[in-house]
């Protein structure tokens, strides 16, 4: 017997609300201690999402029953959200992919042959040798949904092959704006110790990329005092917990930036001494702030100027403040410079890499353990796709490693027909858990290991100075048939065994062994950029570098306890060193202000609304068709206004067509009076498609729990990813996913 719905619950952090408590599927489940006895712990991180709190997988015999947090982590102290402990139905999800598979009829017909790793290694590997011969590695592109292990070497040992990064690309206006800022990437407000916050869009109590630490860390500043000031077109989980909610309009942040920043300066509230010091920013240049006043932002925030005026004046007196800025902020076509605008309040108060104020990155750089090949990938954002329908480039392969570009990319129509024209896509394979909508059209499908199957090391600092590093490591033992990547005598003839402890569920593999198998198969340079049998010794060489871990053991060390935390405050933590051109921030006000960043929406009689598109916590691709998180969330309802529901004589739950001029979908209406009026909502939908614990249809299966399924409807979930064009920041490279005006009308 498994963790129960119940359990699932009670462990997950407050900020999952919403949920309700009753017996899973209708059973009646024992209480959670009883479930848990004679039960053992193997402490791994999770990485369903960039936060990779620390976990322990709960083992009854050799099943996983249950994940918690690994209260020894730093950065998550024990806590867990729903996604995490969801990691179980992935794990057993009886929909996975488990064996290769190759496609026998026309591409998208959706007819496959069952084949061996062996198979598949030998398509893989004569394909790439082939490209690589011909001297073009460019024409291997790889779209990864998640960054592995291994990957980054391998493509650089291939010369030059191309990948798309998509969880870097959801940061990749926010990193730019700060680039440009400090010469770094993204900073961290420490909200445990600062007493004022304001908060730019960004929803902690429910999400976010550093989800559980964060939201551990703000309920602690919260409960030392600390003022919270949400600026959001909805109503979120965390504007309902804020001390004040302002219904900003979307995509103006920047204009109320530098509102608060004018108001700082014309009440002599700015830091002088630090601008002095720190920044190239001339007192005199402040001036340049004047027409940027209240009243302005007034009119095009909709926020009042006397609130304005008045959380300007708290947010400089209030010492230590600091801000958040959210994604639905940086994700838009001026988003970097709109982070950049945003930032400038910081310097203002001089909040900059103080206890309780925002913290400039503090990422570990260790070297590479062993000789590497040189760096030679490449990186590439989404136009990449635009480039291959314009013909302007094309690829002979393109591997999607658990990404789903056609439900992902803003003009997912448009990227279906890509990967269907073989002339424009020579050779598709899809690694993934599921069949995705792209995975349909691939001429090789090869089944990806959940996170819980794989190897992996990330190595952190926590807002309070602390350096640690996490071992990810398989917490189960294989429970199909074991995954044989050769046959069995080549095997033994090399002498070279597939560890069992590796083989996963089925014969789904880890995308860091698959490189690592491949690089063999090629020969030459690449293999031998490649001195290891397998991620596991990689890992172990990497450990070897650090003296006070081995004194302690090394990788069995890491391997009972899940963590180790360096024995020192790291060398970085608020150092005052900016990598600019001289030292200091820079936040050039002309440049700035010409661009006028505020200028990002555009309704019209048209298109009179402005669709804003905010995450959930429990929908994410990461951790799709886990039944537990389907049963919470399987639908998407448009958030309408009651006034503009009355205009448009619609009621709850009627169903309405959303156009924009990208594309067009249908959804059910929710009536709210969390979303401004001239606003509507739906949330980003990553659940795959075919999948029937997605849909909530019953079915037969390995799992009893998948014919008690009830939530299955007629219609599909609104994805409004289809809404959105194809617009980039031209400073930061981020596509705008966001927002878009649309116009909505009722159907029937
Ligand atoms: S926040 Fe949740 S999903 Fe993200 S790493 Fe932590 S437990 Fe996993």
């Amino acid at each position: 017997m498994g963790i129960s719905r119940r359990d699932f619950l009670k462990v997950g952090l407050a900020g999952v609300a919403g949920f309700y408590l009753a017996p899973a599927f209708g059973r009646p489940m024992p209480p959670f201690n009883e479930v848990r006895k004679g039960m053992r712990g193997i402490p791994t991180f999770c990485t369903i999402c960039p936060a990779h709190c620390g976990i322990k997988g709960i083992l009854k015999g050799e099943r996983l029953v249950a994940i918690e947090g690994n209260p020894d982590s730093p950065n998550n102290m024990g806590g867990i959200c729903a996604k995490g402990i969801a990691a179980i139905n992935q794990l057993y999800d009886p929909e996975r992919l488990l064996y290769p598979m190759k496609r026998v009829g026309e591409r998208g017909e959706g007819k496959w042959r069952r084949i061996s790793w062996d198979e598949a290694f030998w398509e893989l590997s004569s394909r790439l040798a082939d490209i690589l011969k011909n001297g073009h590695p460019e024409e291997i592109i790889f779209d990864l949904g998640f960054s592995e292990p291994l990957l980054l070497r391998f493509l650089n040992a291939l010369g030059g092959a191309v990948y798309i990064d998509r969880a870097a690309l959801a940061h990749i206006n926010a990193d730019e704006g700060h680039r440009l800022f400090w010469g770094k990437g993204r900073g961290v407000p420490d909200l445990a110790h600062s007493r004022y916050i304001l908060n730019f869009g960004a929803n902690p109590y429910e999400t976010g990329d550093e989800y559980v630490g964060m939201i551990t860390r703000l309920i602690k500043g919260r409960e030392n005092g600390a003022k919270l000031i949400t600026f959001d077109p909805r109503l979120s989980y965390t504007a309902g917990k804020s001390d004040e909610w302002h219904p900003i309009k979307p995509g103006t942040d920047a204009a109320l930036a530098l509102a608060l920043a004018q108001s700082i300066v014309a009440q002599g509230l700015h830091d002088r001494t630090f601008l002095e010091k720190w920044t190239e920013v001339q007192e005199e240049q402040l001036r340049l702030l004047s027409p940027f006043t209240p009243e302005w932002a007034e009119g095009i925030t909709g926020i009042k100027a006397s609130d304005i005026k008045r959380i300007a004046s708290e947010f400089s007196k209030t010492k230590p403040s600091t801000i958040i800025i959210g994604g639905g902020v940086s994700q838009r076509q001026k988003g970097a410079l709109t982070t950049r605008t945003i930032l400038l309040l910081n310097v203002l108060v001089g909040n900059i890499n103080v206890k309780g104020g925002y913290l400039a990155p503090q990422q570990i750089k260790w070297e590479e353990p062993l000789p590497s090949p040189p760096e030679r990938n490449k990186k590439a954002n989404l136009s990449l796709y635009s480039a291959l329908r314009e013909e302007k480039r094309r690829t002979r392969l393109l591997f999607l490693y658990r990404s789903d570009p056609i439900h992902l990319n803003p003009g997912g129509i448009e990227t279906k027909e890509i990967l269907r024209d073989e002339s424009k896509v020579s050779y598709l394979i899809a690694m993934d858990l599921h069949m995705t909508q792209s995975a349909s059209l691939a001429d090789l499908i090869l089944p990806a290991a959940v996170p819980l199957e794989c190897w992996g090391l990330t190595a952190r600092v926590t807002p309070e100075g602390k350096e640690f590093i996490s071992l990810r490591q398989p917490v189960v033992h294989p429970l199909g048939e074991p995954a044989l990547l050769r046959p069995k005598e080549i095997i033994t003839k090399r002498k070279r065994e597939f560890p069992l402890r590796m083989a996963p569920l089925g014969e789904a593999l880890a995308l860091s062994e698959l490189c690592i198998e491949l690089a063999q198969r090629l020969g030459g340079k690449v293999k031998e950029s490649f001195p290891f049998q397998g991620t596991e010794e990689y890992l172990a060489q990497w450990l070897a570098k650090i003296p006070s871990l081995q004194h302690k053991g090394g990788l069995s060390y890491l391997k009972k306890k899940g963590i180790f935390i360096l024995p020192r405050l790291s060398t970085i933590f608020r150092k005052m060193e900016f990598s600019t051109p001289t030292g200091k921030i820079r936040v050039p006000l002309v440049e700035l202000l010409r661009a006028e960043p505020w200028r990002q929406v555009r309704t019209s009689s048209s298109f009179p609304y402005h669709l804003v598109i905010y995450g959930r916590s429990v929908s994410s691709g990461r951790i799709s068709n886990a039944k537990w998180i389907a049963e919470i969330a399987h639908d998407n309802p448009l958030l309408i206004h009651p006034e503009t529901a009355k205009k448009l004589k619609i009621k709850e739950g009627d169903r309405v067509q959303v156009r924009s001029r990208a594309g067009e979908l249908d959804a059910e209406v929710k009536i709210t009076e969390g979303i401004r009026p001239e606003t509507v909502a739906l949330a980003k939908d990553f659940t795959p498609q075919g999948c029937r614990i997605t849909q909530g249809k019953k079915f037969k299966s390995s799992d009893p729990d998948t014919q008690l399924l009830w939530w299955g409807g007629e219609k599909e979930t609104a994805n409004p990813v289809l809404l959105l064009p194809q617009e980039h920041d031209p400073l930061g490279g981020g596509m705008n996913l966001a927002g878009v005006e649309v116009e909505i009308k009722k159907i029937g």
